[in-house]
């Protein structure tokens, strides 16, 4: 080969891989060699223990093998069915889809197919509803357990799968190890090769388990590693001056509309009193949706300013950046300079900004993460707040830490995780609960409906138009896809049409260009539009008190905590609010998880309920949790592996800083840390 090979190297040079689908991969977040690599599968499909069709049972969850003999549709009760039958010769068996007649298609006789799910004795033969099917071709390139992607729209699941393995077979020899060896041994993990190639690629199941442990350790061991160098960093930073002026904090509140909640007072003393002591603070303040953070973050704000700091306020969106900027202007107290930046501003009114931060000519910072960019210089930062913690990834967080002179630390979230989790996601930090909402909030009325009966959410609907309010509705899609899920264009479409033809709609996804984008969520906050249907980009921090209706389509897709997070966009003012949560059609009994919503208000129970049924993978923020591309979430980190990981990470910390120098078996583990994070390793070594 004359070419070097790199992991760095383009997906491009990948067979299979043209520039139609090097866009489609962009897409996805890929474009080297190894992003590709680091896509990890998010499921996989076990179809290894095969049942004849003579054996089925009522009731079995089995995998079936067969021919198709015939397809046709068929009438049903809620439209048209799509129904195959296969056979292996020895019996035969129905596969039955409802509403997706498009996959005849697909499923065409003569083809091969392999296909789970539960059987059942219906319309005089055993059939399969909506099973996981797959071509049995794939099974003789693959073996019985296939890895699931997410995909996209002309870039599926198997076509990743091809393209994959590709590239694992042309780069396998560059990739390299990074653990030690005493500690894939210690933790039962396989070698860097092995994982690759077993999670993409797995022979049998347990193979792909332990390939999936093996990353779930190494993205918690560099996770520990970095929240520990970071509060190494903090304790080498010097002393701070105590804050010892809080007028413009007293002010602010004294001339807020309502009094502060006792909660409230609680965490501003628990914060006065850190601020006081002289050390850095790192304190999280956990409270459930619309118990009053930002009051909590303003105050922050402005004993920063006070003392002589500049202040920042860091917002996951553009949105929520935007709301904040506009209840700060309205509230803070005359001669407190703001500034706002975010990645969508000109290129004139950034400088600017940039500029007067740089001179000290801005007190109060309001944007996203446009402002933890490495040539955004400040004149004196103080203090830095960050709202919606859960959306941030821990590289953004620790990047603000390092890049600048250890400000003080404020983070917000409305994920009420226990501590011990909190400590293992976010480093050591004092935690705040508000475990108390303002005066007057009603629980917010929350209903699971089949889809069939989604009339019966707009009939609601249109009776809360009818008093002045507003509503949104949720997709998990934003453009149709084959899952058979609900997307916010077939959703305008069909409200618009059929369910309320009179009602100003407006729709917001995060594929529109920016200024549409805005504009559509400012017409939805000025009450121009009564509707907005969206996908989950409204999940954080949006407040309009007039919105009292929410539903949200495809509720199946989401955790626990997203869905309360949603749900949270309403009941924010004194009126009776409504969630009504549809899942998919495809989803045909009513998942039991949902159902815990319409009894659990509280925030705080919903995310250990979550936490136990999915792990704390979702609270890594997003897809992103900053470290590298990896998906957390399809890891099943459990609390014990992020324990482990951290005693391992804090015995590598210590050793180094004993030793003064690095020893050997931390080599790549180290140069791994580095390129992720040049400067957080170089000050550690600098010591
Ligand atoms: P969250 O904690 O979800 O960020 P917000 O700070 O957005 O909540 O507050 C939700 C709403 O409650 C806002 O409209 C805010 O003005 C109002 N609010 C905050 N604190 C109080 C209080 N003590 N009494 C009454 N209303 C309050
Ligand atoms: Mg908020």
């Amino acid at each position: 080969m004359s070419r070097n090979l790199s992991l760095q190297d383009h997906v491009r040079y990948i067979k299979g891989v043209g520039p139609k689908r090097a866009e489609l991969f962009k897409s996805l977040g890929i474009e080297t060699v190894g992003q590709l690599l680091d896509y990890l599968p998010f499921r996989v499909d076990d179809y290894s223990k095969i049942k004849k069709l003579k054996q089925l049972r009522s009731g079995d969850t089995v995998t079936v093998f067969g021919k198709i003999v015939s397809s046709s549709v068929i009438p049903s009760m809620r439209g048209r069915a799509l129904q195959v039958e296969i056979s292996d010769g020895s019996g035969t068996c129905h596969l039955v889809w409802y509403n997706m007649i498009y996959l005849s298609k697909q499923l065409r006789p003569g083809l091969s197919v392999v296909a789970s799910g539960k059987v059942e004795w219906r319309r005089g033969g055993w059939e399969i509803a909506h099973p996981l099917w797959q071509k049995a071709d794939i099974l003789s390139r693959r073996g019985p357990i296939i890895p699931i992607y997410h995909g996209r729209a002309g870039l599926n699941s198997s076509t990743i799968s091809r393209i994959v393995s590709q590239a694992l077979s042309t780069y396998k020899g560059v990739i390299t190890e990074i653990l030690p060896a005493y500690i894939i041994l210690k933790y039962k993990l396989v070698s860097e090769k092995r994982a690759y190639k077993d999670i993409h690629n797995p022979p049998n199941f347990s193979a792909w388990l332990k390939a999936r442990n093996t990353f779930a350790f190494r993205e918690s061991l560099f996770l520990q590693l970095a929240l520990l160098l970071m509060k190494s960093k903090n304790r080498n930073a010097g002393p701070v001056k105590p804050y010892d002026k809080f007028v413009l904090s007293r002010e602010f509140v004294d001339n807020l509309p309502f009094e502060l909640t006792e909660a409230q007072n609680k965490v501003i003393g628990e914060i006065e009193s850190d601020l006081k002591a002289g050390k850095t603070m790192n304190r999280l303040v956990q409270g459930d949706v619309g118990s009053g953070k930002t009051v909590i973050a303003i105050w922050a704000l402005l004993a920063a300013v006070a003392n002589g700091y500049q202040a920042a306020l860091l917002a996951p969106t553009e949105v929520l950046a935007r709301q904040h900027m506009d209840t700060i202007m309205g509230a803070v107290p005359a001669g407190v300079r703001i500034g706002f930046l975010s990645g969508s501003q000109s290129v004139k009114d950034k400088r600017q900004c940039l500029k007067q931060l740089a001179e000290g000519t801005v007190d109060i910072l309001v944007g996203t993460h446009a402002m933890i960019e490495p040539h955004v210089e400040w004149h004196r930062l103080g203090m830095v707040v960050t709202d919606e913690q859960h959306r941030f990834g821990v590289k953004q967080r620790l990047k603000l830490s390092y890049d600048t002179c250890a400000p003080h630390m404020l983070v917000m979230s409305a994920t009420p995780i226990p501590r011990s989790l909190a400590i293992t996601l976010f480093g050591d930090l004092d935690l705040s609960v508000i475990d108390e909402l303002p005066p007057g909030r009603q629980p917010v009325i929350t209903k699971v409906l089949e889809p069939r009966f989604r009339n019966v959410a707009y009939q609601t609907i249109e009776k809360q138009l009818a008093k002045g309010h507003q509503v949104y509705v949720v997709c998990p899609l934003i453009a149709e896809g084959k899952s058979g899920r609900s997307s916010v264009e077939q959703m305008f479409k069909k409200i618009k049409h059929v369910y309320l033809k009179n009602a100003k709609i407006g729709f917001a996804h995060s594929d529109m260009n920016k200024v549409e984008f805005s504009r559509q969520i400012q017409d939805f906050i000025r009450g121009k539009t009564q509707v907005l249907v969206a996908t989950t980009v409204i999940e954080v921090g949006v407040d309009v008190t007039n919105a009292t209706c929410i539903v949200i389509e495809g509720a199946e897709a989401f955790g626990l905590a997203t869905l309360h997070q949603l749900r949270g966009r309403v009941g924010r003012g004194s009126e009776q609010s409504y969630c009504f949560l549809i899942p998919s059609d495809e989803a045909l009994k009513l998942p039991s998880r949902l159902k815990a919503l319409e009894s659990m208000h509280d925030g705080f129970s919903l995310a250990e309920l979550d936490l136990r049924q999915r792990g704390p993978g979702q609270f890594f923020g997003l897809k992103q949790h900053g470290l590298s591309d990896i998906d957390m979430e399809a890891l099943g980190i459990t609390p014990d592996i992020l324990r482990l990981a951290r005693q391992e990470a804090l015995e590598i910390v210590t050793k180094i800083e004993d030793d003064r120098q690095i020893p050997f078996d931390f080599f790549m583990l180290l140069e791994q840390m580095n390129a992720r994070f040049g400067n957080l390793f170089k000050h550690a070594r600098s010591r």
